[in-house]
């Protein structure tokens, strides 16, 4: 039986039409008239002072959960019509309208957590001890937590608004900087001028004389202008820094840490295992020197093909295989992707007018997720589907579990993803046709151990670093340069030949503002998800609803109780992350060994 799954998501199952659809329009509206009236019952509510308000409470958060879903619908669907076709003029007006409601209704809810905070701390006691808040009493005490750890609601939103040209203003600079910024290479002996994107786009390209030119004129670039990006970021960093001294916060890793649900000691133990353990991927780096017929590696070639991947899967080839491997695991995860496969919930089509990259997004009202992605048929493009299709069944493993249970942070937010796209890449590299094909497949797995334990780890020390130094006053462009090649010298242990000085200047990242630190959730994602499979690995079939019921405490608790009660681990100690890094180790040394004779 040949089966044919469509390449076209369904979007008009959610609202017919596209951008045009009345439907939508109508929801839309009725979003607006909703937020007025939960407007209005946040002005009406007070601050609850006894025990019997439980009940009031409980529906101001039930009103607020369903407005949630219902601007979470929209939104989702508008960015479904925008990623779709970057041309839909009509989705990016929509786009606009959903974001000012989200703003609207983001400000109601300041002011319900800083009501909960006012609570006298006996009756927050007894209001969360039973009857309808008692569910809610992770993500109440963590709001309640996070008012108390604000100033007062006059200056808070007193730095609210200053942000909008004074921090955030300068994050928007960073972009406009970088969009002017224009380098010329040579790619197949034509002449192209190309956007940084384009430029970086180049350091994976096959020619060693493309990757050296394309990287040393964006770095010529990047020092051209060093004193503005320099600005940028330090003027970034000491708007955070002055508002964190206001609010009484001496370290900097106070606000990520507290995003992410996680201890300092846990972070400190990740990096300290890693630390420990970066030798294996130093040889790894040696060995890609000699293959590329060099005595060291550069950091142009840490990107470069040592060998082409070949092997091409139709899309329905594709899904055949991540089908299979799935239900290897589980049967919920194979039917799961059966009927998001079935039902047209994955956009995969390789046509114009397509944004980039990948992504999945939940449909809170109709219960369902679409995926978007190009499938072009390598086996990456399969490795992604597998990823999204991750991060699916994670939103359909919460969907017994109250809206308001449901947000979890960036640094869990990657272990379903990571973790469905482990069993695929896993699965991959077992089935190669030929020892050419295993050897790029395992160098797809050992690059992101790479970039995950080196390259984030060097941007984690540079940005300690910086923000020590920034406390004391603004540091210039030659010490944040003195100050990244160390970080990389140490985050690569001294693997590569040479380094990427304006590295600080290059990387977005840094320049976020609605995110501090936008980088170790990455790793800790990565490991995490590692040794949920290591467990999986170990206990067979029957480790499915364990997962499952892991997935849906992801938003109430702090990481630390969730790898406790789900895997029996500390997270606060090395030798957990110690589990995981062991798995990519192998992965180096297989692919040490496997080309071996080609030194
Ligand atoms: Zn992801």
């Amino acid at each position: 039986m040949t089966v044919n799954y469509p390449e076209v998501w369904d979007l008009d199952t959610l609202f017919p039409g596209g951008s045009e659809s009345q439907e939508l329009r109508q929801h839309m509206d009725d979003a607006s008239t909703k937020l007025s009236g939960f407007e209005e019952s946040v002005h009406q509510f007070e601050v609850p002072s006894a025990k019997g308000d439980a009940q009031k409470v409980a529906d101001l958060l039930e009103q607020m959960s369903l407005m949630m879903k219902h601007l979470s619908q929209s939104g989702a669907f508008i960015g479904c019509l925008m990623a779709q076709n970057t041309q839909d003029k009509k989705a990016g007006i929509l786009d606009s309208e959903s974001s000012s409601l989200s703003a609207r209704f983001q400000d109601s809810f300041q002011k319900i957590q800083q009501d909960l905070a006012k609570t006298e701390e006996s009756v927050w006691a007894e209001l969360l001890d039973e009857g309808p808040l008692r569910d809610f009493t992770f993500v109440l005490n963590e709001w309640r937590e996070e008012a108390k750890m604000l100033l007062s609601e006059k200056e808070e939103s007193l730095i609210t608004a200053l942000s909008v040209d004074g921090y955030h203003g300068w994050s928007q600079l960073y972009d406009m900087l970088v969009g002017e910024i224009k380098v010329t290479v040579t790619v197949d002996g034509e002449e192209k001028t190309l956007s940084v994107g384009q430029a970086n786009n180049l350091s994976s390209h096959k020619d060693a004389a493309v990757r050296k030119e394309s990287y040393e004129k964006l770095e010529e670039a990047w020092a051209e202008k060093e004193e503005f990006f320099a600005k940028t970021l330090n003027s970034i960093a000491g708007f955070r820094l002055e508002t964190y001294k206001k609010r009484g916060w001496d370290n900097p890793l106070q606000e990520p840490l507290h995003i992410n649900r996680m201890k300092e000691e846990t972070l400190d133990a990740m990096w300290g295992a890693i630390s420990k353990n970066k030798q294996p991927f130093v040889a790894y780096l040696n060995q890609k020197g000699k293959l590329l017929g060099k005595d060291g590696l550069d950091w142009y070639d840490v990107d470069a093909p040592v060998t082409e991947s070949t092997q091409q899967f139709s899309y329905q080839e594709g899904a055949e295989f991540i089908l299979k491997q799935f239900g290897k695991f589980g049967p919920e995860l194979e039917q799961f992707a059966q009927q998001a496969f079935e039902k047209g919930w994955i956009e995969a089509e390789d046509r114009p007018n397509k944004r980039p990259g990948g992504f999945c997004t939940g449909l809170p009202l109709s219960e369902e997720s679409r995926i978007f992605m190009t499938y072009s048929g390598s086996m990456s493009n399969v490795a992604t589907l597998a990823h999204e299709l991750g991060h699916a069944f994670h939103t359909y493993a919460l969907r017994p579990v109250h809206s308001l249970n449901r947000s979890y942070a960036m640094n869990v937010a990657e272990t379903a993803s990571t973790f469905a796209e482990m069993i695929v890449a896993d699965a991959a590299v077992k089935n190669a046709q030929s020892r050419e094909e295993k050897i790029a497949l395992l160098e797809d797995k050992v690059q992101r151990s790479v970039a995950f334990f080196m390259n984030i780890h060097s941007r984690f020390l540079f940005e300690t670093r910086f923000y020590e130094e920034r406390k004391n006053g603004v540091v210039p462009a030659s010490r944040l340069n003195e100050l990244m090649e160390q970080a990389q010298e140490e985050g690569f242990a001294g693997g590569l030949a040479s380094t990427h000085p304006h590295f600080w200047a290059s990387k977005l990242h840094f320049y976020i503002t609605y995110v501090p630190f936008y980088n170790f959730p990455y790793t800790f994602g990565y490991l995490f998800s590692l040794s949920v499979y290591a467990k999986a690995l170990e206990e067979g079939t029957g480790f499915e609803e364990k997962y499952m019921a892991l997935l849906r405490d992801t938003a109430v608790m702090s990481a630390e109780d969730l790898a406790m009660k789900h895997l029996g681990e500390d997270i606060t100690q090395q030798a957990f992350w110690e589990k995981g890094i062991a798995l990519c180790v192998q992965d180096a040394e297989e692919f040490i060994s496997l080309t071996s004779a080609e030194v």
